[in-house]
């Protein structure tokens, strides 16, 4: 029956099918499907996908409804097909980050075209079946674009992944640094120190549209509470830092477990907890998990943030990134990542205290993901990116090899890169399953990816937004903003030239 389906319609397949085509059906025939949200792989299906939607998974033998006759097949023998991927901790370059850049060249760039940068990042996720990406807060404007940028990619005007944006909340600095309290500013929703105003910045965060908030480590006791409570009163998804420990304002251990976030958006939080007091002692690894699983918060890792960190100090010099996307990284971020504007690499950092426990930190967090994980607690991937080292897109498919490489099972790796994230992010649009009904969110691979995890990285195309972008549209498109890109390297080489 499917052999019979696919030579009928194959050979009918139309020059449409190599292009992405603004809305249609799509028949994925003959495919292996992860649903991943049980363990269980379904062989020979015909999956029908139209508006968006997974409307049906049809069992080998099972004779489709005439009505889906008009669905461009997609010969799906030998792939896999699997939820597309969301990076649950992003800071997203946009042309308005570029805008706000403290640094002397970065910020006087000349970009032109309105958001072809922002376009550029955007194709780069798909490039690595990333359909959703959760940006933990940036510089206002860029804040303010991608408030923009999340609408034109729902509405389908631009190509990228599902945002969700979130809005960083952070007290002063000195307000922590044990400094005289006359020194401390007054407290504003924008920099609160008080409960009223740590309130009014998540109120003024849910009336702008953001999608969940960022309670930072640097806002005091009562402030700290105040934001996670009213983030849970408004019904919005916290996802931070925890607060910051050994100061006269500064919350207490057992006070940041009496009132947690939604989700911790770092294991090296929970390192940095246990650095002050146990020095990571395995015995505080153990109370950690077990304080996190009881109180049923959710973890995003990010441990190839840390390793990638980790690498630059050990090696002074930014870990390569994998394959051919290193001629994928634009000028703007690389000029990022290179000293002076890469603070990784400077001396200061060097410098600062407790440096020589950044490798046994970074090895505590890995162990702490394990046990994490082996307590049922919710992980999802995340990587920080554009962090030095990191690239948009690419660095989802290394942390996943990172959790693969702590001891997850393929199908967990899976789980936490898509269903988890959904439940934590976007619970009322479905579960981020492979399932009849569910939105069409996916990524078609060319292997298995439950064999060897680095099969991630074997992309055929993507489904998101409605449509079907195959691997050489999604390149094809990139390589349009070439153009552009190599603009902005004659603007940032004209720069050096000069200074
Ligand atoms: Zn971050």
């Amino acid at each position: 029956m499917i052999a019979y389906l696919l030579a009928l319609t194959l050979g009918a397949q139309s020059p449409a099918a190599d292009a992405a085509s603004a809305a249609g059906a799509w028949l994925v025939a003959d495919v292996s499907v992860i649903p991943a949200d049980t363990d269980e792989v379904l062989r020979h299906r015909n999956v029908l996908i139209r508006d968006g939607r997974i409307v049906r998974i049809l069992a080998p033998g099972a004779k489709a409804p005439v009505s889906d006759a008009d669905a461009t097949i997609i010969d799906g023998r030998g792939k896999y097909l699997v939820p597309g991927f969301v990076d649950a901790h992003v800071h997203i370059a946009t042309e308005g980050a570029i805008r706000d850049s403290k640094d002397p060249v970065i910020s006087t760039l000349e970009l032109g075209q309105a958001h072809g940068y922002d376009r550029q990042v955007m194709l780069g996720f798909l490039k690595a079946g990333v359909t959703g990406a959760a940006n933990l807060g940036g510089s206002a404007r860029s804040d303010e674009d991608l408030l923009w940028l999340r609408g034109e990619i729902a509405a389908g005007r631009i190509a990228g992944p599902q945002l969700y944006v979130g809005k960083r909340i952070n007290g002063p600095r000195v307000a922590v640094a044990l400094q005289p309290a006359s020194t401390v500013p007054a407290s504003k929703p924008e920099a609160p120190t008080t409960a009223a105003d740590g309130a009014a910045a998540v109120r003024q965060a849910r009336e702008r549209g953001y999608d969940f908030i960022k309670p930072y480590q640097f806002l005091n006791r009562e402030t700290y509470r105040a934001v996670v409570d009213e983030a849970r009163r408004q019904g919005m998804v916290t996802t931070g830092h925890l607060p910051e420990l050994g100061c006269a304002s500064c919350a207490d251990r057992a006070f940041a477990f009496a009132h947690p976030m939604d989700n911790i958006a770092h294991s090296e939080e929970l390192t940095r907890f246990a650095r002050i007091g146990s020095d990571l002692s395995p015995q505080d690894l153990d109370a950690l998990a077990d304080a996190v699983a009881e109180r049923k918060i959710a973890v995003t890792p990010t441990l190839v943030t840390l390793k990638t960190i980790v690498g630059m100090y050990v090696q002074r010099a930014v870990p390569p990134v994998p394959g051919d996307w290193a001629t994928r990284v634009d000028p703007v971020t690389r000029l990022d990542w290179a000293p002076p504007a890469n603070r990784y690499l400077s001396q200061a950092f060097r410098d600062q205290d407790g440096a020589d426990t950044f490798s046994a930190g970074y090895d505590f967090a890995r162990v702490l993901t394990r046990q994490l994980w082996k307590r049922g607690v919710p992980l999802t991937v995340g990587t920080d990116a554009s962090l030095p080292g990191l690239a948009f897109g690419v660095s989802v498919q290394q942390e996943m090899i990172e959790l693969r490489e702590v001891g997850l099972r393929p199908i967990d790796v899976l789980r936490a890169a898509s269903i988890n994230a959904h439940r934590l992010f976007d619970p009322k649009a479905g579960s981020g399953a492979v399932r009849e009904g569910e939105r069409a969110n996916l990524v078609l691979l060319d292997a298995d990816p439950l064999a060897d995890i680095h099969n991630v990285a074997k992309i055929a195309g993507v489904f998101t937004q409605g449509r079907w972008w195959p691997m050489a549209e999604i390149d094809r498109r990139l390589d349009e903003g070439r153009a552009f890109e190599q603009a902005l390297s004659r603007q940032i080489q004209a720069h050096k030239a000069g200074h």
